[in-house]
C-alpha cells in the first residue's frame, strides 16, 4: 500500500462503511489519524478497532466542523494534510415523490459537509508550507440514472461531487492541495440496501464486469492512494472503484 508516513489525516465519516475502512488503511499506510463523525457509538466502535482519535460532529453544523477540524490538528499535532470526506446519506424517493425537504438534507449532508471539511481544512493549512490531499467521494448514481433504487436527490448531490473536485482542484493547487475523488459503485456497507433483496442484488452483480460487490477496504485503498505521494501528479481526477459498472 502507498505511504503516508509522517501524514495528520481526518476521515469524515469515519464511523462506519468507506470512512471507517479509510482510517484503518490510513493507519496501516502509517498516518495519524481523526475519525469526524455524527455517531459517538460508530466512532466509539472504529476507535476499538486501532489507534483512530476521534471528534463527534455533524458535517452541516459549519461552526461545529471548524471546531473539529481545530481540535484534529491539536490532537495531530499539526495541521490535517490528509482529509477524505466520506460523511454521506442515502436515500432513495420517486421524483414525484421527492420533498424539498428532502432533497435540501441530502445536498447538505453530502456536498454542503464536503465543502465545508474541505475548506476548513484549506484554511489551517494555508501558509503552513505544507502540502495537502483532499478524496471526495462521489458515486456511480454521478453518471448513471437507475429505476431500481431512484433518488434524484442523491445522484445530484454526486454530480455535484465531481463539480466540486475540479472546481477546489483548481482554486486549491496554489495552496499546495490536491484535490481528487473516487467513485464507487456497489460497495458492500450499511448503507448498501441491494443486499435486502436477493434477486435484484443477483441481477445488479451479474451485470458488472467483475460480478461482485466491492469491499470498503477496496475504496480505503484507492484512497490511500490519491492521499500518497504516489498520486503527487494528480488533481482534479474521479477514480472508479466501482468493479467496471462504470465502463460497461
Ligand atoms: P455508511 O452509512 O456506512 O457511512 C456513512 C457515515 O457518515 C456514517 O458513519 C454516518 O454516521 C456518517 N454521517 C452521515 N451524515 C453525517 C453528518 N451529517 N455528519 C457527520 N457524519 C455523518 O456509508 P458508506 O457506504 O461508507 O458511504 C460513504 C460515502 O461513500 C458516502 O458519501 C456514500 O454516498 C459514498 N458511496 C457509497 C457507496 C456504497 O455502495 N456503499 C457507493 C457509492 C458512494
Amino acid at each position: 500500500m502507498s505511504e503516508l508516513s509522517g501524514r495528520r489525516v481526518l476521515v469524515t465519516g469515519g464511523g462506519s462503511g468507506i470512512g471507517r475502512a479509510t482510517c484503518l488503511a490510513a493507519i496501516a499506510s502509517g498516518a495519524a489519524v481523526v475519525a469526524v463523525d455524527r455517531d459517538e457509538v460508530a466512532l466509539a466502535s472504529t476507535a476499538s478497532l486501532g489507534p483512530v482519535s476521534t471528534v463527534a460532529c455533524d458535517v452541516t453544523d459549519e461552526d461545529a466542523l471548524a471546531a473539529a477540524v481545530v481540535r484534529a490538528a491539536e490532537v495531530l499535532g499539526g495541521p490535517v494534510d490528509g482529509l477524505v470526506c466520506a460523511a454521506g446519506v442515502y436515500d432513495v424517493v420517486p421524483a414525484l415523490e421527492l420533498e424539498a425537504a428532502r432533497f435540501d438534507l441530502i445536498m447538505r449532508v453530502n456536498v454542503l459537509g464536503s465543502f465545508l471539511a474541505v475548506r476548513e481544512m484549506a484554511r489551517g493549512l494555508r501558509g503552513s508550507g505544507t502540502a495537502g490531499s483532499v478524496v471526495l467521494l462521489s458515486s456511480i448514481a454521478s453518471e448513471r440514472g437507475g429505476l431500481r433504487e431512484p433518488g434524484a436527490h442523491y445522484a445530484a448531490s454526486k454530480g455535484a461531487i465531481v463539480s466540486l473536485t475540479h472546481q477546489l482542484a483548481v482554486e486549491l493547487a496554489d495552496v499546495g492541495i490536491r484535490v481528487n475523488a473516487v467513485s464507487p459503485g456497489v460497495i458492500r456497507t450499511p448503507m448498501l440496501r441491494l443486499t435486502d433483496d436477493v434477486e435484484a442484488a443477483r441481477a445488479t452483480l451479474d451485470a458488472l464486469p467483475l460480478h461482485r460487490l466491492g469491499e470498503p477496504d477496496e475504496v480505503a485503498r484507492a484512497c490511500v492512494h490519491l492521499l500518497s505521494d504516489d498520486a503527487s501528479y494528480t488533481t482534479g481526477a474521479v477514480l472508479a472503484v466501482d468493479g467496471g459498472a462504470a465502463a460497461s
